[in-house]
């Protein structure tokens, strides 16, 4: 398709830069299989309590070095990115604590979690008694915002969310791994005490430095994104601070278990090999993201990040023009797919999302958005939500496809 190969020509500059940036990253998780001895020996399966299992102490070792973090907890047992976020807040606040997020309402599927009733069981915060307050993180640019923040983050706060990726919120853009030093430097200047948490979904891999390096003390995510490389089944990741690792391990399992228990049933070979494919992928969904920005846009649509942009994160958010050309758009997607590809997405209400969700996710596991997948809250302004792609030629045809079918 000429509109394609116009693109390529286009952002050959930027593809250059996620190749080196991909370079960069592979070289860093190789460095740390190498420093850890990594050998098939840890890759095999366990059973029952798990107790002694050296490969998953060596898994999570490895997600600590290559994440710089002192500890990390990486199980199988972590039904989604959300576990791993609710776990570390359970691990730690306490009743009568305060949370504060920085940038804007956390991800949809947190809000039950975070914003649900005293009457609410299961567990809100507001059931344990833990105050919750959000500022935008644009409110950190404007001067006369700042001493109505300062007032909220001198009060004593336990926790300091960030979310790194914008989520199904158009108007809110990803932060940068410059944004984030920019934006904790500022928080620390206000409150030194709180642990800065950061959701990092979407977010590894796709800079040279991870949060951790530039002052979070915590950060958590989903196994089917990113870091699982493609490869990963299931599970999620929290790495960070020792003495924090500790309590999250805790509200993990138990009081007195931590981190000592938790078979790995299947063999741990796809844990490791995730990790270690992991920097690819996000190369190649990169690439894939920077295609799409420039074909839409020169397509006539407002696309964001633009193709040129910096980026935090894998997510391409592409605003269409009502509810056909987004289901249409998903159609597209879907059908362009390996697995499922017969079968038409239709809007359904999903666990933790507040409107109906059209996805398009015709991939090898389930859900697994780092596999070329779209989605789209059913709501104006109506934006489709694209990523991942386990490879570029892969998003070339299905950006083929969409357009075709779109245009
Ligand atoms: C995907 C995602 C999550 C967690 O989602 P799960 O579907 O529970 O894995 C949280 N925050 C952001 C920004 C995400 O993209």
């Amino acid at each position: 398709m000429k509109i394609i190969s116009e693109a390529e020509k286009n952002t050959a500059g930027i593809q250059q830069l996620i190749n080196e940036n991909s370079l960069f990253n592979q070289a860093k998780v190789l460095k740390a299989f190498r420093e850890e001895k990594i050998s098939d020996d840890y890759f095999h399966s366990t059973e029952g309590y798990g107790y002694g299992d050296e490969g998953r102490e060596k898994l999570e070792t490895l997600f600590a070095r290559v994440f710089r973090g002192e500890k990390a907890l990486v199980r199988p047992h972590f039904v989604s990115g959300t576990h791993t976020l609710y776990t570390s807040l359970r691990g730690l606040l306490r009743p009568g604590d305060r949370l504060v997020s920085v940038t804007g309402e956390p991800y949809d599927t947190l809000s039950r979690a975070l914003r649900g009733s005293k009457k609410e069981e299961g567990g809100t915060l507001a059931e344990w008694n833990i105050s919750f307050q959000c500022i935008e993180e644009n409110d950190f640019k404007q001067p006369d915002k700042e001493s109505k923040i300062k007032a909220i983050l001198q009060e004593p706060t336990r926790v300091i969310y960030i979310q790194r990726s914008r989520g199904y919120t158009y108007f809110r853009k990803s932060l940068t791994i410059e944004d984030l030093d920019e934006l904790i430097k500022k928080i620390r200047s206000m409150n030194t005490q709180a642990v800065i948490m950061v959701d990092n979904c979407y977010g590894e891999f796709v800079q040279k430095k991870e949060p951790l390096e530039v002052g979070a003390d915590i950060i958590a995510g989903s196994l089917i994104k990113n870091p699982g490389g493609g490869i990963t089944p299931t599970g999620g990741y929290i790495v960070g601070n020792a003495r924090l690792i500790s309590s999250i391990s805790c509200a993990a399992s138990a009081p007195g278990l931590g981190k000592d228990l938790g078979a790995f049933v299947h063999n741990k070979r796809p844990y490791f090999q995730g990790l270690f494919h992991a920097p690819h992928l996000v190369g190649e969904a990169l690439k894939g993201a920077v295609l799409i920005a420039d074909s839409l846009e020169m397509a006539g649509y407002e696309v964001d990040p633009p193709a040129n942009k910096n980026r935090g994160d894998i997510v391409q958010a592409v605003r269409l023009k009502n509810r056909e050309e987004l289901e249409a758009f998903c159609q597209a997607v879907q059908s362009c797919s390996p697995v499922n590809s017969f079968v038409t997405p239709v809007a359904g209400v999903t666990a933790g999302y507040k409107d109906p969700i059209l996805m398009a996710a015709g991939t090898f596991v389930q859900g697994s958005s780092s596999e070329f997948s779209a989605d789209g809250p059913l709501r104006e302004p109506w934006v489709v939500y694209i990523q991942g792609g386990l490879s570029y030629q892969h998003v070339l045809l299905g950006l083929s496809n969409i357009l075709k079918k779109i245009l």
